[in-house]
C-alpha cells in the first residue's frame, strides 16, 4: 500500500504578500500591459486611476511574479 499521493503543487499556492500571483514573468508582463490600458483608459475617461502597476518583479516568498507600482530600485531618473 503505497501513501503516495500527496504531490506538492506550488502552482495554486497564495503568496504571504496577499498581492495577485503570476507563475512566471511572460505572464506577470501579460497582466501589467492590461492593467495599464485599463489605467489609460481610467484617466480618459475620469481623469485619474487608481491602477498605478508600472513594472513586475520576482518574489521570493512564493517563486512567483508580482506587479508593483514601486519604482525599480536604483532606477536613475534621466
Ligand atoms: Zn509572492
Amino acid at each position: 500500500m503505497s501513501a503516495r499521493g500527496h504531490a506538492h503543487r506550488h502552482s495554486d499556492v497564495g503568496c504571504i504578500t496577499r498581492k495577485r500571483r503570476f507563475r512566471d514573468h511572460q505572464e506577470a508582463v501579460h497582466a501589467l500591459h492590461g492593467a495599464q490600458q485599463f489605467a489609460r483608459l481610467d484617466i480618459e475617461s475620469s481623469g485619474s486611476t487608481k491602477r498605478a502597476e508600472c513594472r513586475t518583479y520576482e518574489c521570493y516568498a512564493c517563486n512567483g511574479w508580482h506587479l508593483t507600482s514601486q519604482p525599480a530600485p536604483g532606477a536613475v531618473a534621466a
